[in-house]
């Protein structure tokens, strides 16, 4: 009997046009499942877990399949678990700052809901209109504001979450403090739908920041925003966002959500302050100054519309890039802020020796340098080239004390990888956790390990 006949109260589809399009995701990668689920609660997660677990079928848990690194991905005759059906915010408890949800709310829709009630959820990756909470827990989902108030690990509490074997686990507190055994809660989170599936998430919120200015800084001169990123971390102020773009990244978002910007801004930097209308007037003045020095034209966000205006073209940089090269491919190394004048120095150099065209943004505050190789990975001589480039790109990135994925995750992509970073008898005990929790490997099996 396959799955479908078994579970004929789930929702199922092995149409080919459901088939093909929840065959890929962000990275690129694609390959069609056998079949796609949908349920609607845990317990029907339950009992698709048991039923593959008895049958030796490899599940893939998925959210929106935004994901940058092909952990949604099937490897061939999987069946894709998707959460768009759990998607209800099931509680918001204001007295103790909390909200639970299901893992498929769309993170900026949970955003919304929340700022309506005058509270924050601060984790907001690029993708917020369009990823969903669960994808952010598999994924530890980061974004501008993880400079200020830290990634999505940060704010889980509670986690129900489904074995392989179909166990249904409560794990975590809703307490705001809590030691009683080892944090499981910790460990699942960016685990990247390797060992449990996500199905009720408890999140801490925080009080909405009374205030929030944008700066707007333009360099003709790529190294001195770099050195300007670390100026203004070192100088006591945290903003709550520092973005970077290359003249490049500028070029390609000025095509589809024109700021106006001439084309002798080498590099922009987005940085937003927030807190007390006040307290933050000073700061504004004080990071507005560092960025003059290093020779930077500053403007600031008139009015909340021209914020967001800001923010959409920011958003906006990886679709601009696939436009230009839809098959290119997409790095997110991290390294200390103050080696990232040295890394920019390092990737010109790199794409000129190479001749591939590199392009970057990020979240410079963080030292996160999203790197894009403008290649056809389709063309099999020029993704050999960019393949070794990206070797010299990690190595580069590891002697500064950095780690070659930020918010990524490890998923297909750098799978080949890890080993770069992590040692074999580190590698090991990571295996021997993912058997612990998964003895028949059907829990999206083929993800970061190589
Ligand atoms: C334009 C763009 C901008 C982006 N910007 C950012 C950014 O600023 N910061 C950032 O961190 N990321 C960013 N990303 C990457 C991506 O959006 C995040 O990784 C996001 O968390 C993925 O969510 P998703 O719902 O799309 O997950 P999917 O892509 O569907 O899945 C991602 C992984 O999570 C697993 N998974 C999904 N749901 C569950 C669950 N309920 N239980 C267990 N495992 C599960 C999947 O198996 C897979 O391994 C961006 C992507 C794009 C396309």
């Amino acid at each position: 009997m396959n799955i479908r006949d078994a579970l004929p109260h789930i929702k199922t589809s092995t149409a080919p046009e459901d088939l093909i399009c929840y065959g890929f995701d962000a990275s690129g990668l694609e390959e069609l499942p056998s079949a796609v689920l949908w349920p609607e609660t845990a317990e029907q997660v339950s009992e698709i877990m048991r039923y593959a677990y008895e049958n030796d079928i490899r599940i893939v848990p998925r959210g929106a399949g935004t994901g940058m690194s092909g952990g949604a991905v099937p490897l061939r005759d999987s069946v894709i678990l998707s959460t768009e059906r759990m998607n209800r915010i099931i509680e918001l408890d204001r007295e103790n700052l909390t909200v639970l949800v299901e893992p498929g709310v769309i993170n900026g829709r949970l955003q919304r809901e929340v700022e309506n009630g005058g509270l924050f959820y601060p984790p907001d990756p690029a993708s917020m209109n369009f990823c969903t909470i669960g994808g952010n827990v598999a994924e530890n989902a980061g974004g501008p504001r993880a400079l200020k108030y830290g990634v999505t690990r940060d704010y889980v509490m509670e986690l129900e979450a489904v074995l392989p074997n179909g166990d249904i686990l409560n794990l975590g507190v809703r307490t705001h403090k809590g030691v009683v055994g080892y944090d499981l809660v910790r460990l699942l989170v960016g685990s990247e739908g390797t060992l449990a599936v996500a199905t009720k998430i408890r999140l801490k919120l925080l009080p909405l920041p009374a205030d929030v200015v944008a700066l707007l800084c333009l360099f003709t001169d790529i190294e001195a925003s770099g050195k300007a990123v670390s100026a203004v971390v070192s100088s006591g102020i945290i903003p709550r966002a520092l973005e970077f773009m290359d003249r490049e990244a500028i070029k390609a978002v000025e095509r589809i959500q024109p700021l106006g910007l001439s084309d002798t801004v080498e590099a922009l930097l987005l940085i937003e302050i927030d807190g007390h209308p006040e307290a933050i007037r000073k700061e504004v003045e004080k990071v507005a100054e560092i960025c003059t020095g290093f020779g930077a034209d500053v403007s600031m966000a008139e009015n909340e519309n021209a914020r967001m205006r800001l923010w959409e073209s920011r958003r906006k940089v990886s679709q601009a890039l696939y436009l230009i090269r839809p098959k290119k491919m997409s790095e997110d190394i991290v390294v200390p802020r103050n080696r990232i004048p040295e890394m920019l120095v390092s990737l010109r150099r790199l794409s000129a020796e190479t001749g591939i065209g590199l392009v970057n943004f990020g979240h410079a505050g963080d030292g996160n340098i999203h790197v894009n190789l403008m290649v056809d990975r389709t063309n099999e001589e020029e993704y050999r080239k960019a393949d070794s480039l990206v070797k010299r790109i990690f190595e580069a990135t590891l002697v500064l004390g950095g780690t070659i994925s930020g918010e990524h995750g490890v998923g297909l992509t750098k799978a080949p990888y890890i080993g770069m970073e992590i040692k074999q008898s580190e590698l090991n005990l990571m295996r021997g956790i993912k058997n612990l929790f998964d003895p028949k490997n059907i829990l999206n099996p083929g993800k970061i390990f190589p």
